[in-house]
């Protein structure tokens, strides 16, 4: 048996192995980054792949990101350049967004990422590492407009600027910072962050400025600098409420084990927490906490199935748990027969909010257990030699 066969036989045995089935559409995700292009036109777009690609598989997105146009590619944290690389095309730039670690300097630089410098001890290391080599190092500066999480403030901004010999051998491919409540559009924090971030811009001319995140391109072009640098959104995450939702990407449907027909009074799952008020038929599915499926969602949130609704019973358990199928006919899940968690019935976001989180925690802890299907890889570059749109 060739590679690809045996690949491929051992995927449709994965199908059967696992307790559910994540499905990723490639096609939407690119439709995704190109409808945030055009909304942030002229300004390009990067993409953030931090965690994994929030969790779809930062190997399987980055190929289709660049095949759509996306040269600039952010992750959070050195670890994840480092995994990432090997599968980062050559004219691709690799941002990490937490910045330099000691001791993780020179690494970083070996890898050629940009590392983006979040404080002047990071600039100084940056700088010294620049010196050691006898070359240029690229790096990216964030100020903090007001989030307090990562950058310099701007007053440091000011003093930089005022005597920039810290910098030295570093040269300055953008000046960024984050929005703390893009996803707010109304709010006032938004454009008083605009405006820290233009005064500290201003104090070096000519850098590129990045500034909106999936939120923040859906601000308005002031948001937008240089560089917009999305992420949730390319996922099928809801960037702006008073948006048209961007194209789902993820679709989990789990399977059932087994079913059964508990008279009222029946204590469900662990702790006994959900007790029937009647007669009802239950069903166990293949997917529990282990899977990302949150505790939150016990006694809250379901399942569907053909559109009708599957309430949760009791707790989640960590392999595995229970919903209520009373609505179903008696033969209509057999073991096996699969449920959706997320897909036409219910959103990403539905689901979040039942869990009470949000969009990005769903998607970064979906399992590992489950048969992950890619749709559409053939807008994959190096496949082959065909592709589609
Ligand atoms: C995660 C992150 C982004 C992407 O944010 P989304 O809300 O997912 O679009 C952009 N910039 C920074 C600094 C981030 O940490």
């Amino acid at each position: 048996m060739n590679e690809a066969v045996r690949l491929e036989t051992r995927a449709a045995a994965d199908s059967r192995s696992a307790g559910g089935v994540l499905t990723i559409d490639l096609g939407a995700l690119a439709q995704n980054y190109r409808r945030l292009c055009a909304r942030s036109a002229p300004a390009p777009v990067a993409a953030v792949v931090k965690a994994d690609a929030y969790g779809l598989g930062a190997a399987r997105v980055v190929p289709v990101l660049h095949e759509a146009g996306c040269r600039d590619f952010f992750v959070a944290h050195l670890v994840e350049a480092v995994r990432l690389k090997p599968y980062l095309p050559a004219d691709a730039r690799l941002y990490v967004l937490n910045g330099l670690l000691p001791g993780g300097e020179r690494l970083c630089a070996d890898l050629g990422a940009i590392p983006v410098l979040n404080s002047l001890d990071q600039i100084r290391a940056w700088s010294r590492l620049a010196a050691a080599l006898g070359k240029p190092l690229v790096a990216a500066l964030q100020v903090d407009t007001g989030m307090a999480r990562l950058g310099l403030s701007f007053d440091e901004m000011e003093l930089l600027a005022a005597d920039p010999a810290p910098l030295a051998g570093i040269t300055l491919r953008l000046i960024m910072s984050h929005l703390a409540c893009a996803d707010e559009p109304e709010l006032e924090a938004n454009p008083r962050q605009l405006a820290v971030l233009h005064a500290a811009s201003g104090l070096f001319p000519g850098v590129p400025v990045s500034f909106a995140n999936s939120g923040g391109v859906f601000l308005g072009a002031d948001y937008h600098g240089d560089l917009a640098r999305p992420g949730v959104a390319l996922y099928g995450g809801t960037a702006n409420p008073a948006e048209p939702p961007m194209q789902p990407v993820v679709r989990l449907d789990v399977r059932v084990i087994q079913t059964r027909t508990v008279p009222a009074g029946t204590a469900v799952g662990y702790g006994g927490t959900h007790v029937t008020e009647r007669e009802t038929r239950i069903a166990t599915l293949s997917a529990g906490y282990a899977d990302g499926l949150p505790r939150s969602l016990g006694n809250r949130g379901a399942a569907y199935w053909g559109g009708i609704r599957l309430p949760i019973l009791g707790r989640v358990s960590m392999d595995s748990l229970m919903v209520d199928v009373s609505a179903l006919a008696p033969d209509a899940l057999p073991p096996g027969a699969r449920v959706e968690l997320i897909g036409a019935h219910q959103t990403l976001e539905a689901i979040a909010a039942d869990a009470d989180t949000i969009s990005y925690e769903i998607l970064t802890r979906l399992g590992q257990r489950y048969h992950r299907q890619y749709k559409n890889p053939e807008t994959r570059i190096g496949t082959s030699g065909q592709r589609q749109a």
